[in-house]
C-alpha cells in the first residue's frame, strides 16, 4: 500500500492511499501515537518498559510544520514545538485513520 497524496486540513492529517481510500487522523492523536523511543520508550531485552524523560506537550506540539515522505514506507512528521524524530509508518497511520478517536 502507497500514499498517493497526503495533506494537512485543520487539525486533520488527510491521507489518500493508492487503492482510493482515505484516513483522516487528528493531529494531537497523531502525535500522542509518536512511535519515537522518546516518546513510546524502548523495551530491553527482559521485555521491561524503559520510559525515555517525559515529552511536555503544548499546543505547538499538535502543529504539524512539515511532513515528508520517508522511502516509501513513512512519513516523517516535524512539530511546531521542533519534535521530529517519529517515523510514522503506513501500518501505523492506516490503523490510527481506522480506530475511532
Ligand atoms: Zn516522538
Amino acid at each position: 500500500m502507497q500514499i498517493s497524496r497526503y495533506e494537512v486540513i485543520q487539525q486533520e492529517l488527510a491521507v489518500v492511499w493508492d487503492d482510493g481510500t482515505e484516513s483522516y487522523i487528528g493531529l494531537e492523536r497523531l502525535r500522542r501515537a509518536c512511535p519515537c523511543a522518546t516518546c513510546q520508550g524502548e523495551t530491553d531485552v527482559m521485555g521491561r518498559r524503559l520510559r525515555g524523560p517525559e515529552v511536555p506537550l503544548s499546543s505547538a506540539s499538535f502543529e504539524a510544520s512539515r511532513i515528508e515522505r520517508i522511502g516509501g514506507y513513512a512519513l516523517q512528521v516535524g512539530w511546531a514545538d521542533g519534535h521530529s524524530t517519529g517515523l510514522y509508518g503506513y501500518d501505523l497511520l492506516r490503523q490510527l485513520g481506522v480506530e475511532p478517536s
